[in-house]
């Protein structure tokens, strides 16, 4: 099947959890999740109406925006971000999902003053509390969204989450329930209830993250088809 149906088809099943638990079909945003994924692809992905693109890795990112392959939506950076190649992120993607550390914060704070931009930004929960995963651990988020609030080039617009891989039917409910209380709590503590964006759920359980409470999800392959991994 092609991109355009697929969209679609995710965007049904979108609407239909979204009902399930409440909340308007709009109100649930669709990241195309496009790594490895040609500029025409990801055209296809706009032009079938996904919300935003979401790259991981900065060398495709720019390579592909040099190609066009994002006129029409707006670019979110999503993957493993290193210190070093936040100048080119920075300005380029409008969110950031994946701030996971405070020293990520503070470079993403320079970068954007030099930019005279604020960035905004989604902080990572590592809620696996796994190590080869990056992200603040739970036990440290609350702390880090405090002092997140002093970088004065950054705006903070929610939470984002990776679970571990889960091989069970609904395993990774419980994690999202987990990200979702953080989410709200955090907001309304230390934010004045103005976070918008929960990102979690990807192809093969968004519908969960979404009856948890995420209101962006990023899918790949049930969009691009699987991915070849050379
Ligand atoms: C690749 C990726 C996705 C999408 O994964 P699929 O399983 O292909 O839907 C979502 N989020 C992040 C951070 C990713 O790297």
């Amino acid at each position: 099947m092609g991109i355009a149906e697929n969209v679609t088809i995710i965007r049904d099943r979108m609407a239909e959890a979204a009902l399930r638990s409440g909340r308007e079909p709009k109100d649930i945003l669709l990241v195309g999740a496009s790594k490895m994924n040609d500029a025409a692809a990801c055209q296809e992905a706009i032009a079938a109406g996904v919300d935003a693109l979401g790259e991981n890795r900065v060398q495709e990112l720019l390579g592909k925006l040099a190609e066009h392959a994002y006129d029409g939506a707006p670019l979110h950076f999503i993957g493993h971000l290193q210190r070093n190649k936040v100048r080119q992120v920075v300005g380029r993607a409008s969110l950031i999902h994946s701030a996971g550390s405070l020293e990520l914060l503070a470079e993403i704070d320079r970068q954007a003053e030099k930019a005279g931009i604020r960035q905004e930004t989604l902080l990572e929960v590592n809620i696996g509390g796994e190590e080869s995963k990056s992200g603040f651990a739970p036990g440290v988020l609350r702390d880090a969204a405090a002092q997140a609030r002093e970088f004065r080039h950054i705006q903070v617009l929610g939470l984002m989450t990776v679970p571990p891989v889960e091989r069970e039917p609904h395993g990774n409910l419980p994690y999202f329930e987990k990200v979702y209380r953080l989410y709200v709590d955090i907001s309304r503590d230390l934010y004045d209830n103005s976070f918008k964006y929960l990102s979690m759920g990807m192809s093969d359980d968004f519908e969960d993250a979404i009856a948890a409470g995420a209101n962006m999800v990023r899918v790949g392959s049930a969009i691009f088809g699987r991915r070849q991994y050379q």
